[in-house]
């Protein structure tokens, strides 16, 4: 059995950031990081653009040959088919048995793919890794005339994905359940807003329309809501959230609420077991982003390889960027006292509570998003935000 002195599940961004960090604090210890998308790590958040380029190529994060020269192995389809806490084994589908020192889980998240009828009809996809993208676009190129494509789900990366399509010239419609698009992000004036401005860029918009079934005998044809009614469609993509990957670690005693539970160590119940990234919940929250990760991978590596790093999750914030669309939103939004900036195609909103700011909304010019975030953060005096880059009023 081979052995080795860290373990790493999973080659996204915790993975490799984590393997990096150990490297510079252990010039020795063997480490090997293992990934199943038979693909050098790459930048995950590159894809929704990419859905929009003709002949993509793979965003690498590292130039080849990056991990010899920090004396890393990466097996990039190296899938741990089981874990074994208490042996601290890595086993393989072809039975192969490795033994890890430390292990750091960075196995990510899934797109959830929810169990609508006819789910499994030729035509209907999530979004989370290159093999993903390349199949919906051999899907698009198959089509020989304009196509109705649907993406489910009116959040950031549905409409994202959504700008993206729209690029390949087939018409897009964005389904969503709430009565307005970003329904987390904005209130319901600014999301009827953004209702109409994404109609007027020529997307159909269909809100409070729960998908109860995919039509279609081969391939999708269409879509069937709740309500009764129904939308001819081609093609689909699903965009309702992601879930954390702790499928392989049912039965193992490892502490697993939403996400692998960790502390602010990044530290698992299991002796020397970290885990960072999607999979990881710290301090009761599975943030799912980039910076996030990263920032896990960071502090586990350096934790791993001896050191002592606290890690702290980042107030979250949402930037939407739809070439004509900016859209800035922290906080909490549509609660408390409001205060208002309209000028042309600019409509800027504070929120706040006992004279402290909650929440802000930039829509349609986001420069001054770093202003107001920090606003946000340190819930400052209302007086103080008033003053600021916007002269906000209210109504
Ligand atoms: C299309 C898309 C767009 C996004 N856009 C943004 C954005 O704009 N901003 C933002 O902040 N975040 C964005 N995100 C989220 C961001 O990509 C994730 O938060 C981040 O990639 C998580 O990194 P990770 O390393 O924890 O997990 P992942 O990137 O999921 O990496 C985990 C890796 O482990 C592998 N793995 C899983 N199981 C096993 C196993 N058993 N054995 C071996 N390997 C395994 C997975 O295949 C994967 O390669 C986006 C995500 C997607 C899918």
């Amino acid at each position: 059995m081979k052995t080795y002195k860290y373990i790493i599940i999973g080659g996204g961004i915790a993975g490799v950031t984590a393997a990096k960090e150990i490297r510079k604090h252990d010039k020795e210890g063997s480490l090997i990081l293992l990934g199943n998308e038979k693909e050098q790590p790459y930048f995950r958040i590159q894809l929704t653009d990419l859905l929009g380029e003709d002949a993509p190529e793979v965003p690498y994060l590292d130039k080849e040959g990056w991990a010899e020269k920090i004396g890393i192995d990466v097996n990039v389809d190296g899938e741990a088919a089981a874990v074994d806490f208490d042996a601290m084994t890595v086993t393989f589908a072809d039975g192969e048995i490795i033994q890890g020192e430390k292990i750091l889980l960075a196995n990510g998240s899934h797109a959830n793919r929810p169990p609508f009828k006819n789910n499994q009809l030729k035509g209907i996809f999530t979004l989370r890794n290159w093999q993903d993208l390349t199949a919906i676009h051999s899907y698009i190129k198959s089509f020989k005339d304009t196509k109705h494509i649907a993406v489910i789900g009116g959040g950031l990366l549905g409409l994202e994905a959504a700008n993206s399509l729209k690029q390949s010239g087939h018409v897009v419609a964005i389904i969503n359940r709430s009565e307005y698009l970003l329904s987390n992000q904005l209130d319901r004036e600014l999301g009827m807003m953004l209702n109409e401005e994404m109609k007027d860029l020529g997307f159909m918009v269909y809100n409070e329309k729960d998908t109860k079934a995919f039509i279609g005998e081969d391939a999708v044809r269409g879509i069937e809501f709740d309500d009764g009614t129904t939308a001819d469609i081609d093609m689909v993509l699903i965009s309702v959230g992601v879930s954390p990957n702790t499928e392989l670690f049912k039965d193992t005693g490892l502490e697993v609420n939403r996400g692998v539970v960790v502390d602010n160590h990044l530290l698992t119940n299991k002796a020397n077991v970290w885990a960072a990234g999607d999979v990881a919940e710290v301090e009761g929250r599975v943030l799912g982003i980039w910076p996030a990760s990263r920032a896990m991978g960071k502090a586990a590596g350096i934790n791993m390889a001896g050191g002592e790093e606290t890690y702290e999750n980042p107030k979250a914030y949402t930037k939407l960027d739809l070439d004509t669309i900016q859209i800035f939103s922290a906080g909490k939004i549509g609660e408390g006292d409001v205060y208002f900036y309209d000028e042309g195609d600019e409509h800027h909103r504070l929120y706040a509570k006992e004279g402290k700011v909650t929440g802000a909304v930039l829509y349609g010019d986001t420069k001054a998003m770093s202003t107001y975030r920090k606003l946000v953060e340190a819930n400052a005096p209302i007086e103080e935000a008033l003053d600021s880059v916007y002269p906000f009023k209210k109504r």
